[in-house]
């Protein structure tokens, strides 16, 4: 696993030492569509075997479509293929890059809780075979910061969507300024940043004639993979302080956003009061529970006598608590470590000395 090349060098100059990583996503084994990878019971490996996670069709910017086109390496064959496809389709294709059309956007609404598990709605970069990414060195902000599992559960989690919306400015302040540079100007830039004028909704709705686009591209019409090759070219060298120069305010908090949250990862202490967490069984299994936490793709199992117990507390001191386990629960060795864990997991977080029922009216 390893970030695409651009958001990579970037990423490092905005938050220097981020991580890039989450090793517990293991997405070349996933665990997701086989419970035999991860051990997990068959009901929490919910992602179809011939989709992973990727059952979402990624938006393109310019400057990402003119990568894909410009990488010539082999394994890069069949992204550059289906990227040409979306292209010749000239649905959701702007000089901003690609969008969602209509139909996909209402059923990808509709079907939010079952993620994963539609082979319909599977990326048209997805190589089947291997289960791999075809435009892996270049892909989106959402696929780059996306994953199932965290190393450090919900700090993890919340530190990737600092991530993700520092790439998510990126992408939308490099958007506009390829666009600037490779002179899409006049009442052509105007109309671009008009998302909801009917002109430019090249969503897939209705016919879409060439008099449509010509609105949007301009002189550049037919030369549309020209035009994004010369996005990349305007950004393929750039470092983080160049890009950085283009919009201080907007870059500049999205970087101290990421930063903090990458300062709240791995905590040296616990907090000094736990309560329980998100306890919801979400399998019972012959010996185990499975717990969900801070999220159902990352449910942690935990003995039934754990369970119960878990269940049953409410706020208490951490001393205390340490205590209450070493009574309670004396087959788990490590009590610190085991809290470490289920706070990091969202089983405990921080609270206060009450219960669930007994807190000051
Ligand atoms: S992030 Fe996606 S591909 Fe990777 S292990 Fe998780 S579900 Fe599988
Ligand atoms: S672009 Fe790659 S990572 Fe993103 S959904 Fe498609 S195949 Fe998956």
């Amino acid at each position: 696993m390893s970030l695409p090349i651009l958001f990579d060098r970037w990423l490092e100059g905005a938050v220097p030492g981020a991580v890039t990583n989450e090793s517990r996503a293991s997405c070349l084994d996933c665990g997701m569509t086989d419970a035999a990878c991860w051990s997990v019971p068959e009901p929490l490996a919910t992602f179809h075997p011939s989709t992973k996670c990727c059952t979402y069709t990624p938006a393109l910017r310019n400057y990402q479509i003119g990568a894909i086109l410009a990488d010539e390496s082999p394994e890069m064959a069949f992204g550059r293929d289906t990227l040409r496809e979306r292209l010749q389709a000239k649905a959701g294709v702007t000089p901003l890059g690609f969008s969602w059309l209509a139909d996909y956007e209402a059923r990808y609404d509709e079907l939010e809780d079952e993620f994963g598990m539609h082979p319909d709605m599977r990326c048209p970069h997805y190589i089947e075979e291997g289960g791999l990414c075809g435009i892996w060195r270049h892909r989106n902000s959402v696929c780059s910061t996306w994953f199932c599992r965290h190393d450090d559960g919900h700090r993890s989690l919340a530190y990737w969507e600092k991530v993700r919306g520092l790439f998510e400015d990126i992408e939308h302040v490099l958007m506009w300024h390829t666009l600037q540079q490779m002179g899409i100007e006049g009442a052509h830039f105007d109309l671009l940043q008009d998302v909801d004028n009917p002109a430019i909704n090249l969503n897939g709705e209705r016919k879409i004639t060439r008099a449509m686009r010509k609105k949007v591209w301009g002189h550049w019409i037919d030369h549309e993979e020209a035009f994004f090759l010369g996005c990349h070219d305007i950004v393929r060298n750039m470092t983080w302080e160049e890009m950085l120069a283009i919009a201080p305010g907007r870059l500049g908090r999205a970087a101290e956003a990421a930063q903090d949250a990458l300062s709240d990862l791995y905590p040296a202490r616990l907090p000094p009061i736990l309560e329980p967490g998100d306890v919801h069984a979400m399998h019972r299994g012959k010996q185990e529970v499975w717990v969900r936490g801070y999220r159902g793709y990352d449910a942690t199992p935990v003995d039934k006598e754990t369970f119960r117990f878990l269940r049953r507390m409410g706020g208490m001191m951490i001393e205390d608590l340490q205590d209450q386990m070493t009574f309670a629960l004396p087959h788990i060795e490590d009590i610190p470590g085991t809290l470490r864990t289920w706070v990091s997991r969202g089983i405990m977080r921080a609270g206060t000395i009450f219960g669930p029922d007994d807190g000051p009216e």
